[in-house]
């Protein structure tokens, strides 16, 4: 009996260390509504230590469930936060600040309006839209170290910003462990953690959206997270035949509809990359090309939905089309 449990503890040890003798150890979970997989070349524990923290991210910044920081924060008004909640706010509110408002982590109440969280999808009316309007800004939510307030009805929705900063708080750990090639993709956020273990770049496929299996095109880089922002997984069809996608035009609490289909932000600033993907599919081709222009310290590709791509000066080098064609260059 014994010799058979060692037999079976071997054989269920087996995949690990076969891994572990490859150098490259990987896992899989669901956390933050989507799908998370994890590649780390070199740091079994590296693995282990990122699925916690980013578990541990998930409870505290879900906006459903009733223990998280973020819902106890939008239900009570005012709370002390955990160290990473309060300071993916503060990086949140500056990032809102500088996209003047097209980035806006207070919509909670017209995201839940629309039925983007129960999943019970409906169109509101321009009267309740604009009386929720009334409870969105920035200037609702106070920071003050630790201890944060929400006044006039504010609700906090940090889903564009989440997984950026998961993305972050992941390569801090890469870095701890002296990890030299990972690479994560949680749900459509992906951390290029150093090179592949050849030492060349990694290839990063940005999602079609006529088939989210495949790619429009691909990027070379590394150490970079590669945010991506588009209308085309999370969206109802409405009674009117319409599409309305869950990213939301502050400005209007409409969801944006601008003929922006995906919007991928690359950046060594995951947080960044995640804000601004959501920001820049928001603001549309031309805003989105001034705020480039402006602040361009992060690369951007637009797919539109005539099929038109355009891609910043930064990154085109390092861009291929699956169609074999090429991208409108934005200069600085
Ligand atoms: P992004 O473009 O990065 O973000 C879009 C999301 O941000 C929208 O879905 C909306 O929530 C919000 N948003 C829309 N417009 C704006 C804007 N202009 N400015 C700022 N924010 C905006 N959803 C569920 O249905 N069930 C869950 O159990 C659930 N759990 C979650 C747990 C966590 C910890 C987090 C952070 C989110 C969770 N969500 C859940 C929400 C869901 O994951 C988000 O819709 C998701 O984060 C969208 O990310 P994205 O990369 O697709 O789009
Ligand atoms: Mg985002």
């Amino acid at each position: 009996m014994k010799k058979l449990r060692t037999i079976i503890l071997l054989l269920c040890a087996l995949p690990l260390c076969f891994a572990g003798c490859q150098g490259e150890t990987s896992d899989s979970f669901f956390a933050m509504d989507t799908y998370m997989s994890v590649k780390v070349y070199g740091s079994e524990q590296a693995v282990k230590d990122i699925r916690t923290k980013i578990e541990t991210l998930d409870r505290l910044l879900s906006p459903s469930d009733g223990d998280s920081e973020i819902f106890r924060l939008n239900r009570d008004k005012t709370l002390a936060l955990s160290d990473d909640t309060a300071s993916l706010l503060q990086r949140s509110l500056q990032l809102c600040r500088e996209t003047d408002g097209a980035l806006d982590i207070t919509l909670f109440p017209i995201v839940e309006e629309w039925g983007f969280i129960s999943k019970e999808y409906r169109i509101p009316t321009r009267e309740r839209l604009d009386k929720l309007l009334e409870q969105t800004g920035t200037d609702k939510v106070q920071l003050s170290g630790s201890q944060a307030t929400l006044t006039g009805g504010a609700r906090l929705d940090c889903g564009a910003v989440a997984k950026g900063y998961a993305a972050d708080a992941a390569a801090e750990i890469l870095r701890k462990e002296q990890v030299g090639a990972a690479l994560l993709n949680l749900g459509g956020t992906v951390l290029a953690f150093g090179s592949k273990p050849d030492g060349s770049e990694w290839s990063v496929g940005l999602a079609d959206p006529q088939d989210s299996a495949s790619y429009f095109a691909v990027l070379r880089c590394r150490d970079k997270v590669v945010a991506t922002s588009g209308g085309y997984e999370r969206y109802f069809i409405g009674d009117d035949g319409k599409k309305y996608c869950h990213i939301i035009d502050p400005s209007t609490g409409m969801p944006a509809d601008n003929h922006v289909t995906s919007v991928s932000v690359i950046c060594a600033d995951g947080t960044e990359a995640d804000a601004l993907s959501t920001a820049l599919f928001v603001m549309g081709s031309e805003k989105a090309e001034a705020y480039y222009r402006e602040h361009g310290v992060f690369d951007y590709v637009m797919l539109l939905d005539d099929g038109s791509v355009s891609a910043s000066e930064g990154i085109i080098g390092s861009l291929q089309l699956t169609n074999g064609g090429t991208a409108r260059r934005i200069d600085r």
